[in-house]
């Protein structure tokens, strides 16, 4: 009998891995801590266990990853990895490209609505990591520069609907200038093809919303084949190279943004995928007998969710999250653009995180058809408005300082939906 996914030790080890991480990656892991935990969130959500962390669990998560904003730092703005270093030592604070994506897609995952993200912040702290020659470097301190950054600065810029803080067309050069004499991408000018920086490059592109309009058809066509080109059995990531779990994902994904996944041999790669799987603690190790580890257990599974394996989630091959939680990011989108018109005319809106502690002057609340009010509002004063659709999930806050915009802003949401209602306790 073939093997199959061994679904409930997988979800297992990634609790365990979110529970009680082991010494031997508590100190080697530090500086990626983030990263490890997006692993273990975002590989439940792959599985479809991810209520199995319970509400309090994913509201401690939350917290924590919000935690380790930087904030106000100007160029030092960003995620960090960890809280190892105190809030109260501003001075070594610093943000890191690859950790605000993996901090901003697991809050992404885990249902927030980024209200308390410092979309300015982050924003100037990305564009300042920017090189001349268009790449990306992981911290404004000093560090590497290289095509994975770029591709970090791209998923950031998507998630926060901003792409003020990336010189596109530099980015774009630097991509096209990373294609190597084979055809695929390399981490930057002059280096070798790589699955991975192939994946950075093409998802860039792909999120850019440029993939088809910077790279001629030849230049399609050779990329294509160069990535269908690394499956034996399962995919390897430079001509040469064995088979490696992650790589069904990085090379799989970028077959997929091609639109050429389906010329890849899908049973060769299941079966090579299945056969890394740790059948006694759970997880997927790099290559067949070898030990599990965050990164391949989560990127095994991804790899499987291409390939349309049942019962797990549909992965947003580009962004590296599922598909759910790409669609609760277009709905915050979606909310938060439906009240643009506030935010860029005549009203000023501030986001700012909420406040209950006697100062909230007036609180909204729309819960799918409802608005209704905590306390009345009568002079114009600075209020809070908090909005909420789909009962809990979406959050919205914003510091308000006009009370006519009150009124406007609830025949608008009044005129968009019809099945408004008046509560008791409303204003309106
Ligand atoms: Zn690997």
């Amino acid at each position: 009998m073939p093997p199959q996914l061994a679904k409930q030790k997988h979800a297992r080890y990634f609790q365990r891995l979110l529970q009680i991480m082991p010494n031997s990656y508590a100190a080697e892991f530090d500086c990626s801590r983030l990263a490890v935990a997006f692993f273990a969130i975002s590989g439940l959500d792959v599985l479809n266990c991810l209520n199995d962390l319970g509400e309090e669990t994913k509201l401690d998560a939350i917290n924590w990853i919000y935690r380790l904003q930087v904030t106000g730092a100007g160029p030092r703005s960003g995620f960090q990895p960890s809280t190892t270093i105190p809030k109260d030592t501003p001075k070594y604070q610093c943000g890191h490209l690859a950790m605000t994506y993996v901090g901003l897609v697991t809050l992404l995952i885990l249902g927030d609505d980024l209200s308390r993200v410092d979309k300015k912040s982050i924003i100037e702290g990305m564009r300042a990591c920017q090189n001349p020659d268009g790449s990306f470097t992981a911290v404004i301190i000093g560090c590497e520069s290289d095509m994975r950054f770029l591709y970090c600065a791209c998923c950031i810029s998507i998630i926060l609907n901003d792409w003020s803080g990336i010189d596109k067309t530099k980015a774009i050069d630097y991509i096209l200038r990373s294609i190597s004499y084979d055809g695929a991408m390399g981490q930057g000018p002059g280096l070798e093809s790589h699955g991975g920086s192939t994946f950075c490059a093409v998802a860039s592109l792909f999120l850019m919303n440029e993939l088809h309009n910077v790279l001629t058809n030849d230049q399609l066509n050779r990329l294509k084949r160069w990535c269908l080109m690394r499956q034996d059995s399962g995919f390897h990531g430079r001509p040469g190279k064995s088979s490696d779990t992650c790589y069904s994902f990085w090379v799989g994904a970028t077959l997929q943004m091609l639109d050429v996944n389906k010329l890849s041999d899908p049973e060769e790669n299941r079966a090579f995928l299945l056969e890394t799987q740790d059948n006694v603690v759970g997880g997927f190790g790099k290559f067949v007998d070898c030990l599990p580890d965050p990164l391949h257990t989560y990127l095994g599974l991804c790899g499987l969710s291409l390939l349309g394996e049942a019962g797990l989630c549909i992965m947003n091959a580009a962004l590296n999250t599922s598909d759910r939680a790409y669609k609760h990011l277009l709905k915050i989108h979606e909310f938060l653009q439906s009240y643009k018109v506030f935010a860029t005319t005549e009203y000023h809106i501030k986001r700012t995180e909420l406040k209950y502690k006697g100062k909230l002057m007036f609180f909204v609340s729309y819960y799918g058809s409802y608005l209704y009010s905590s306390h009345r509002f009568s002079v114009p004063r600075t209020v809070i408005l908090k909005t909420s659709i789909n009962e809990n999930i979406m959050i919205l806050k914003y510091v308000i300082n006009c009370s006519v915009l009150m009124k406007t802003l609830v025949e608008h949401v009044s005129k968009a939906h019809t099945g408004y209602k008046r509560k008791p306790n409303s204003i309106i």
